[in-house]
C-alpha cells in the first residue's frame, strides 16, 4: 500500500509509491498526459498523469479536475532535477473528492481589492504560502531563540482597564459595568512579570486604532515582547541583535524554498548578524536635514524618514536616545541628559524601517511618581505599576518585536498586508 506523504518531505520517499491528499493548483493538458501541480497545505509539486499508465477513468478524472478541487492520488517519486523542489510524482490513481465550480481567483492578474475581498482564498495562493509559512518560522525561531536562553513566556491580558502607549489608539469595550480597552503592548504586565521571573517574554495580538493609512500599519498586528530584570540598555540592544539575528539565519536555513519562490534577494539577508549599527538620534535628525527632509530636534520620524535612514545600512540599525518629550513615560532618562532617553529603535535594512521598540525603564520610585504625575496617571489605574517601585526595584530593559513588520522585512514585501493570515485595517474588517 501507498504510504501518506506530505510534499515538503516528498524527498524521504524517493522511488517509492505514495499517497498525496490535496488541491489542484494548476493543470497543463496535451492529449495524452495531465500536469497535475497539486498544493497540500505544506508544499506544491508536479504529478504527471500519461495516458495508458493509469486506468481509463483516472485519465478522464484527471481531465476533469478544475483549479482547487480536491482530490487523493498515488503515484510514485522520482528526483529529477528540472523540477521545482527536486522531485515529481508519476501518477497511479486519482481519486477526485470534490470537482470545484466557478473558482474566483483565476491565474490571470487580480486586483488587490478584490483578492482582499477573497482573502480566504487567496491565502492558498504560492505566494502567500511561501510569506506565511516564513511568518511561522520568524515566529518559531524568535521563541525558541528566547526559550534557550532563560526566558520564560509569562502572556499579558489583552482586555486591560489602563492605556500603556497613550489614549488616542485605544479600542474601547464593555466590560461588564465597567470600560476595558484592548491591549496595545503587554509592557507594564511584563515588568511585573520580570521581577518575579527574571526574563520573561509576552506574546500576542495587539490592538491599535491608528487611523494611518500606511502600508507599515495594521490595527491588529502580533508582537512579541521580551523583558529582563537586572538589563541596562546596552543589554538590552545586544539581545535584540542577537535574537533578530538568530530569526534571519534561521527563515535562511529552514525556508529557502520560500524565499525562492518569492525571488527574495538572499544575499542580503545573509549579511544580518551582529553587531548592528548604532546611530543617535541627534546624528539622525542631522543625516536627514542633510537630505533636505523639513524636521528639527525633537520631531518624530515619518515612515520616508526611516526609509531614507536604514537604506543607508546593509545591516539593521539602532537608532538611539529619543527625545524624553517624545516617548513613554516609563523610560529612563539618560544619565547626565535628561532631554533623551535610553531608548532605541531598530530599523530594518533596505527601507524597511521600524521593526523594535524598546529602553530601559525607570526602575527609582521617586522619579517614577515625577513621571506619572507629569502624565496624570492616576494611582487607582497605575497603583500596582508603582508597586513594582516600591519592592525590591532593579534596573530592568525590554522591547516589542512586531512580528508583521518582522516578515515584511525578511520576505522583501512592499506592504504589510500580506504578512498575516486576515489582516485588520483602516478600512478592512472583513472577511
Ligand atoms: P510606529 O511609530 O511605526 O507606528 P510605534 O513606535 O508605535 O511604531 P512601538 O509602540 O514601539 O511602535 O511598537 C513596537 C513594534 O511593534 C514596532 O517596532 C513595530 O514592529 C510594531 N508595530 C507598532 N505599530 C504597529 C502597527 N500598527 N502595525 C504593525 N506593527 C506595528
Amino acid at each position: 500500500m501507498a504510504a501518506l506523504a506530505l510534499i515538503s518531505k516528498i524527498g524521504e520517499h524517493d522511488g517509492k509509491e505514495v499517497e498525496l491528499r490535496g488541491w489542484l493548483y494548476n493543470k497543463r493538458s496535451s492529449g495524452r498526459i495531465h500536469f497535475l501541480e497539486l498544493r497540500d497545505g505544506t508544499g506544491f509539486i508536479q504529478c504527471v498523469v500519461v495516458k495508458g499508465e493509469v486506468s481509463d477513468e483516472d485519465f478522464e478524472a484527471a481531465g476533469r479536475l478544475t483549479q482547487e478541487s480536491s482530490l487523493r492520488l498515488t503515484g510514485t517519486v522520482r528526483a529529477d532535477a528540472r523540477a521545482k523542489g527536486g522531485y515529481e510524482i508519476t501518477v497511479k490513481s486519482v481519486r477526485p473528492f470534490q470537482i470545484a465550480q466557478d473558482y474566483p481567483i483565476t491565474p490571470k492578474e487580480h486586483g488587490v481589492d478584490f483578492l482582499m475581498d477573497n482573502r480566504h482564498l487567496w491565502i492558498r495562493h504560492k505566494r502567500q504560502h511561501a510569506i506565511l509559512s516564513i511568518r511561522h518560522e520568524v515566529i518559531a525561531a524568535a521563541q525558541q531563540y528566547l526559550n534557550d536562553n532563560g526566558f520564560l513566556r509569562v502572556d499579558s491580558p489583552i482586555l486591560t482597564p489602563a492605556a500603556c502607549e497613550g489614549t488616542t489608539t485605544l479600542f474601547e469595550t464593555e466590560y461588564f459595568e465597567e470600560k476595558a480597552y484592548l491591549s496595545q503592548s503587554g509592557q507594564l504586565y511584563n515588568e511585573a512579570d520580570a521581577m518575579a521571573f527574571g526574563k520573561v517574554y509576552c506574546f500576542g495580538p495587539t490592538f491599535r486604532a491608528e487611523k494611518s493609512k500606511t502600508r507599515r500599519h495594521l490595527i491588529e498586528f502580533w508582537m512579541l515582547e521580551p523583558e529582563m530584570a537586572w538589563c541596562d540598555q546596552e543589554e538590552n540592544q545586544r539581545v535584540q541583535e542577537e535574537l533578530v539575528s538568530y530569526i534571519v539565519a534561521k527563515v535562511l536555513e529552514k525556508r529557502k524554498a520560500e524565499l525562492a519562490v518569492i525571488e527574495r534577494d538572499i544575499t542580503k539577508l545573509e549579511d544580518i548578524k551582529p553587531p548592528f549599527p548604532r546611530l543617535s538620534y541627534d546624528d539622525a535628525i542631522d543625516i536627514l536635514k542633510e537630505a533636505g527632509r523639513e524636521i528639527s530636534w525633537g520631531d518624530d520620524f515619518g515612515a520616508p524618514d526611516e526609509t531614507l535612514i536604514s537604506e543607508r545600512f546593509t545591516r539593521p540599525v539602532f537608532v538611539t536616545n529619543y527625545p524624553t518629550s517624545m516617548k513613554a513615560f516609563y523610560m529612563q532618562p539618560e544619565p547626565g541628559r535628561p532631554e533623551v532617553v535610553k531608548c532605541a529603535d531598530l530599523l530594518a535594512p533596505e527601507g524597511y524601517g521600524e521593526i523594535i521598540g524598546g529602553s530601559e525603564r525607570i526602575w527609582d520610585p521617586k522619579l517614577m511618581e515625577e513621571r506619572m504625575k507629569q502624565h496624570s496617571l492616576s494611582e487607582e489605574a497605575y497603583g500596582w505599576y508603582m508597586q513594582l517601585r516600591k519592592f525590591g526595584t532593579v534596573p530592568h530593559s525590554g522591547f516589542g518585536i512586531g512580528i508583521e513588520r518582522t516578515v515584511a522585512w525578511i520576505t522583501g514585501s512592499e506592504h504589510i498586508r500580506e504578512m498575516i493570515p486576515f489582516p485588520r485595517l483602516l478600512y478592512r474588517l472583513r472577511p
